[in-house]
């Protein structure tokens, strides 16, 4: 399957892809996370990205685009993919049309993660993600001290662009530049949404009713 997971940031994108990756079997492209790891390696790209990064604004296209084509192009991506984070912009989402479609491929299904602003801004200043194993928490679900991992015993950290005045421009970028996707996918019939305020588990139930409508086991 190729998918796309449309949605705000703090929208669960990242959770269900990590279940989901589980289930389908196929590579999970988080361009957030690329952009992460790249800054903690401190490389040039990484570089680049933190400063659009920290005020919670996009990484301009060109170089985006440059970075998502070379992951398309690794071998892990045959077997299909589930892009979170990726497109964010109408010229983003042009280019992975055509890259596809040149390539004989189209996508399956975007998957639109609909909740409202102030659900968002509470999730994400109580997110907290695991420095060891990656793992996403909410400190308002976590069953522990709120310091470490439950799965792993990692340490919990607050991810730099989880402070709220960064939020707050996130949600605005997000509405900006990247709600017209919707628009855009909706027409070429591509869009189906699920209650993202649900709690995980019902978010995932919802989504594997689709997939299984796009035909997956
Ligand atoms: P995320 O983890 O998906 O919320 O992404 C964190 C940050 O990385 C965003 O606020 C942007 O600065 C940058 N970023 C991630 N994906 C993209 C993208 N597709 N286009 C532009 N910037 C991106």
């Amino acid at each position: 399957m190729r998918l796309v997971l449309l949605g705000a940031p703090g929208s669960g994108k990242g959770t269900q892809a990590a279940l989901l990756k589980e289930r389908l079997g196929c590579a999970h492209v988080s361009t957030g996370d690329i952009f992460r790891k790249n800054l903690k390696k401190e490389t040039p790209l990484g570089l680049l990205a933190r400063s659009y990064m920290d005020k919670g604004a996009l990484v301009p296209d060109e170089v985006v685009l440059k970075m998502v084509s070379g992951r398309l192009l690794e071998p892990d991506m045959k077997a299909g993919f589930l892009l979170d984070g990726f497109p964010r912009t109408i010229a983003q989402a042009e280019f992975l049309e055509s890259f596809l479609a040149e390539r004989g491929q189209a996508l399956d299904a975007v998957i639109l993660f609909d909740i409202g602003d102030e659900a968002l801004v509470r999730r994400l200043s109580n997110r907290r993600t695991c420095r060891s194993c990656g793992a996403i928490f909410n400190l308002l679900t976590l069953d522990g001290d709120g310091h470490s991992c439950p799965a792993c015993s990692g340490e919990l950290y607050q991810r730099d662009d989880d402070e709220e005045s960064v939020i707050r421009n996130r949600l605005k970028v997000f509405h900006d530049q990247t709600q017209p996707l919707i628009d855009w996918y909706g027409k070429k019939g591509l869009l189906s949404a699920v209650d993202a305020s649900q709690a995980p588990e019902a978010a995932y139930g919802d989504i594997a009713a689709i997939l299984k409508r796009h035909g997956a086991s």
